[in-house]
C-alpha cells in the first residue's frame, strides 16, 4: 500500500475550515492508503516559541478531534511529532545538504515574517522549518502528501531536498508527490477566509449554543438592511457556507428567496444552523466520549508513536548506512 503523510500544528483549536479543508479528506484517504497523521508540535514552536503554554492543551484537543472526525487508529498511524525524535535526527542530517538560498526563497518565510509582527521570526528554527517538514515526510518514505493547489509549492522544497540526498548518497527516498484535492474555501463569520488569526471561526469544540449564536450574528449581504430589502446571496458570507453545508435544492431555494426578499436572514440562517449541526453533532458526541477517557487518548498516541518509531528507525538506519556514519 502506498503511504500518505500529513500533519497539523497544534497552534490553536480546530475549526470548520480545518474539517472541510483537510480532516474529512484524511478520513477518506485512510480507506485507500497507509496513512500517517501526526500532530506537529515542533512546528508550532517555530512561531510560538515565546509562549508555548497552550501547546500541550492544543495537542490534547487535536487528538480528540482527529478521533472524533473519524480517523481510525486501526487504519491510520496517529502520533505526536516530538515523541518520535528520529524526525529531529533526520532534520539535522538533511540540514547539512540544504543550501541556505533554498530556504530563504520559500515564499512563506518572508510572508509570515511580515504577517506576524509581534514575534521575531528571524530564527534558525523558523528558517529551517521546511527542512524539518522534509524530514517529517521523508522519514516515512511517504509517496503522497495531501495538498491544495496553492500549497503545491510548499512540497517542492521537500522534493528538491529528496533529489539532492538521493543524488549524493543513492536512492533512499521516494520523491513524494502532492495528492491534489480541491477543497471549498470555508468563509468565516466576517466574510474573510475562516482562520484563527482573524478570530472568525466556528470551532469543532464550540458548544451548540455558541455555534447557533455565532451564525445568528454573522455577516449577511451588507446591503440587505431591512427584511423587505432584496439581497444578493453571492455577497453574503452566510450563503458561502450554505454552498458547503446545504443541499443543492436548499441552496437554490435560499438564493431565490434572498433575491426576492421572500425569506428573512434569520430564517435563512436557521437552515444553515440545522445543516451545520448535522455535521457537528456526531463530532460533538464523539468528542464527549473521548474527553471522558484521557487515558485511552494517551494509549492511542503511545501506540501510534510506537508504530511510527519503527518505520522512522528503519529509514534512519538506512540513511546512516549510506552516509557512512558509524
Ligand atoms: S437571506 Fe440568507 S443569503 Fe440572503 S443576505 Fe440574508 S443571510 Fe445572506
Amino acid at each position: 500500500m502506498e503511504r500518505v503523510l500529513s500533519g497539523m500544528q497544534p497552534s490553536g483549536r480546530l475549526h470548520l475550515g480545518n474539517l472541510v479543508g483537510a480532516l474529512q479528506n484524511w478520513v477518506r484517504l485512510q480507506e485507500k492508503y497507509e496513512c500517517y497523521y501526526f500532530i506537529a508540535d515542533w512546528h508550532a514552536l517555530t512561531t510560538q516559541y515565546t509562549d508555548a503554554s497552550q501547546i500541550k492543551e492544543n495537542i490534547e484537543d487535536m487528538l480528540v478531534n482527529y478521533l472524533a472526525v473519524g480517523l481510525d487508529p486501526k487504519k491510520s498511524t496517529i502520533f505526536i511529532q516530538s515523541w518520535v525524535p528520529e524526525h529531529a535526527e533526520l532534520h539535522i542530517l538533511l540540514s547539512m545538504i540544504t543550501p541556505l538560498g533554498w530556504l530563504e526563497r520559500v515564499p512563506t518565510y518572508k510572508e509570515k515574517q511580515q504577517e506576524i509582527k509581534d514575534r521575531d521570526l528571524a530564527t534558525h528554527g523558523f528558517l529551517g522549518y521546511p527542512v524539518l517538514q522534509s524530514a517529517d515526510i521523508l522519514i516515512y518514505k511517504a509517496n503522497y502528501v495531501p495538498v491544495g493547489i496553492d500549497q503545491l509549492s510548499h512540497l517542492e522544497i521537500t522534493r528538491e531536498i529528496c533529489r539532492r540526498f538521493n543524488f549524493l548518497y543513492g536512492d533512499v527516498f521516494p520523491e513524494p508527490e502532492g495528492l491534489l484535492t480541491e477543497f471549498p474555501k470555508v468563509t468565516g463569520l466576517d466574510g474573510r477566509k475562516m482562520s484563527k488569526s482573524y478570530n472568525n471561526c466556528i470551532y469543532l469544540s464550540d458548544a451548540p449554543k455558541e455555534v447557533e449564536q455565532k451564525i445568528k450574528t454573522m455577516m449577511t449581504d451588507p446591503k440587505r438592511i431591512r427584511r423587505t430589502d432584496k439581497g444578493d446571496p453571492e455577497l453574503s458570507p452566510v450563503f458561502q457556507l450554505h454552498k458547503i453545508f446545504s443541499t443543492k435544492n436548499e441552496q437554490e431555494e435560499v438564493a431565490d428567496s434572498c433575491r426576492t426578499a421572500a425569506i428573512g436572514c434569520l430564517d435563512c440562517k436557521e437552515i444553515l444552523i440545522k445543516n451545520i449541526f448535522k455535521v457537528l453533532e456526531p463530532i460533538w458526541s464523539a468528542r464527549k466520549r473521548f474527553l471522558e477517557k484521557p487515558e485511552f487518548l494517551k494509549d492511542i498516541a503511545r501506540a501510534g508513536t510506537e508504530k511510527a518509531k519503527m518505520a522512522a528507525k528503519e529509514t534512519l538506519t538506512e540513511v546512516k548506512n549510506v552516509l557512512g556514519l558509524y
